[in-house]
């Protein structure tokens, strides 16, 4: 039996294909193209982190730290009052917005000064139970020249360092956000361009469980909207401590993710 918990992120079914959720151990990186599906991931488990462990939760809040868009606040609170009922127990003595600390970073610099000086304090006075950080990939890209790729090897070690210590110590779930380039590869002997996770070796090396969301060309009916449809998208396993290299499908839907 695995000795760490596991965050429901608020779909059975996706629960299910990684045994209970995303892992409290390390990093867990959800990468994908933009529209893929992460952002949505991340806000549900800012959500579910909130539940009692009876409900695949960690009874605890979030930091929900910025890079490049402001916080989906709307979002958040159309995924809330859209999330399964079966929770809705869990839900009443709760008051989810105010477990939901968010930090808005612009550059390299910031970032470490949030993970070594302010989150410290905040996990100190707070009961927080999940960091998400969406995204990585942003703030990595565009803060260093292009031939500076021994700092910018550094601060990801300076970061990812950061982020694994914090989940050591206060016992969360960390989360990260990251993007995708496309890389020649080779696939039923044909060479095609695959999406491949940003930010190279030095950062994969610090993440623990990569995981990697794709938009297929398939479409399905929307539950919600019959007259409507949705891309089903996959969410794939990369590597992982624990879990076979395997996908599944999900959609999208005003509601949420769903298998
Ligand atoms: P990213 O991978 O860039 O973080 P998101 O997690 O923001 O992507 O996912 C965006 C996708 O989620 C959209 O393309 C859309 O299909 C779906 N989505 C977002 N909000 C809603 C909503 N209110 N109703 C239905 N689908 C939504």
């Amino acid at each position: 039996k695995e000795k760490w918990q596991r965050l429901s992120v608020g779909c059975s079914k996706l629960d299910r294909f990684l045994r209970g959720g995303v892992g409290v151990q390390g990093i867990t990186e959800i990468a994908g193209e933009s529209g893929s599906g992460k952002t949505q991931l991340c806000l549900q488990m800012a959500l579910t982190v909130q539940y009692p462990v009876t409900y695949g939760g960690l009874s605890g809040g979030a930091v929900y730290i910025c890079t490049e868009d402001a916080f989906p606040s709307r979002r958040l609170q159309e995924l809330f009052c859209c999330f399964p009922p079966t929770f809705s127990e869990a839900q009443t003595n709760m008051n989810f917005g105010d477990s939901i600390f968010i930090e808005h970073i612009g550059d390299v610099e910031s970032l470490k000064q949030c993970l070594l000086v302010r989150l410290p304090q905040l996990l100190t006075q707070r009961k927080v139970k999940l960091v998400v950080v969406d995204s990585i990939a942003g703030l990595f890209r565009s803060d260093y020249d292009p031939g500076d790729a021994v700092n910018r090897a550094k601060d990801l070690q300076v970061v990812g360092g950061q982020l694994h210590k914090l989940a050591e110590q206060f016992h969360l779930a960390v989360i990260c956000v990251n993007q995708v380039t496309n890389v020649a590869g080779k696939k039923n002997n044909e060479t095609q361009q695959q999406p491949v996770a940003a930010l190279g070796l030095a950062w994969a090396n610090m993440v623990t469980t990569r995981l990697q969301l794709c938009r297929t060309a398939h479409t399905v009916p929307d539950p919600h909207q019959p007259d409507h449809t949705v891309c089903v998208r996959t969410l794939q396993v990369v590597f992982a401590p624990n879990l076979p290299s395997d996908s599944c499908h999900f959609i999208v839907t005003k509601a949420g993710v769903f298998g």
